[in-house]
């Protein structure tokens, strides 16, 4: 029998009335209730380790945050501090259910990739992609590779990782395909970005993950499932919700192929006046579904292998 993809959160990591980044987890969790997903489950996480927190971050960045002074999101006092701490601990839970199950796993946590070191930026307070990688580093994977396909670049994702490669703490890579350049930065060895138009998209995500050296070595991936990148959602004219769809079954389908457990998180997705949150949430359903289809089919390959 093959086990649920557990995909985490807490009625703590929405704040009331607050923007989609701090709001729509929520109504992704409601819809998840409301109609199921065959094969997916919630699960509510413990919040955030606080020491693993600064060692990604700078301790007194995290120690201000906690007091309520610092991070987007201040206007919403101790709702938005328990929100964040919520939030990131999710993401830890999905990188450490995938790596200690194998499989799949997620987090309706959102707002990571922008976050530095010792500040925030882009409705990004903490960087829980690489809090994320830096657990799973903890737990014993030596390569962890972020897939940030969020329509903005991951610049803060990649200060994080070079900052922490020059403290010899080495094994985070990044992929990135965006449709903006806001929090661009240059490639290098193992960390890249391609900044594309939306009838380039899909090529360039096959691009992405065949530039990935050795993927079959890969202890980890955790996927940035941003749906920003989406037409409607704050996007690229040509980023459908099928280009979207079309994303998230090649991205769980190389992880398949190549035997890595994946940990995703929600990213942008923004509604507006003719596309509400509930169209959001229906974009963010999607990579469940797929993640969902993915872990079945295999499960059934499985199976008739032994038969
Ligand atoms: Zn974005």
């Amino acid at each position: 029998m093959s086990m649920k993809i557990p995909v985490y959160f807490s009625t703590a990591y929405s704040v009331d009335g607050g923007f989609d980044t701090v709001g729509k987890a929520t109504v992704v969790a409601r819809s998840l209730v409301d109609d199921p997903i065959v094969g997916v489950e919630l699960v509510e996480p413990r919040p955030v380790d606080l020491e693993l927190l600064r060692v990604v971050h700078d301790p007194s960045y995290v120690d201000q945050v906690l007091a309520g002074e610092r991070g987007q999101f201040t206007e919403h006092g101790p709702e938005f501090v328990a929100s964040v701490l919520a939030s990131t601990g999710g993401a830890v839970a999905a990188v450490e259910s995938a790596l200690a199950n194998g499989g799949f796993a997620g987090s309706l946590s959102s707002g990571l990739h922008h976050a530095r070191y010792d500040h925030d930026s882009g409705y990004c307070t903490f960087n829980g992609l690489v809090v994320g990688a830096v657990r799973a580093l903890e737990l014993g994977a030596t390569r962890v590779l972020i897939i940030d396909f969020d329509a903005h670049c991951g610049g803060g994702t990649a200060s994080l990782i070079e900052r922490l490669s020059d403290r010899d703490v080495v094994g985070i890579e990044q992929v990135d395909v965006s449709v903006s350049s806001f929090d661009n930065y240059p490639s290098r060895p193992g960390v890249s970005c391609r900044v594309v138009g939306g009838t380039d998209y899909l090529g360039a995500v096959d691009e992405a993950l065949a530039s990935v050296t050795d993927p079959e070595f890969v202890d980890l991936v955790i996927y940035n499932a941003g749906m920003d990148a989406h037409e409607n959602a704050g996007g690229a004219p040509g980023v459908t919700t099928e280009v979207i769809r079309q994303r998230e079954a090649r991205v769980f389908e190389w992880a398949t192929r190549h035997g890595c457990p994946v940990a995703w998180v929600l990213a942008g997705g923004y509604s507006s006046a003719r596309f509400p949150v509930d169209e959001v949430a229906r974009l963010h359903r999607i990579t469940a579904e797929q993640a969902a289809r993915c872990q079945e089919k295999s499960t059934m390959t499985a199976a008739s292998a032994t038969d």
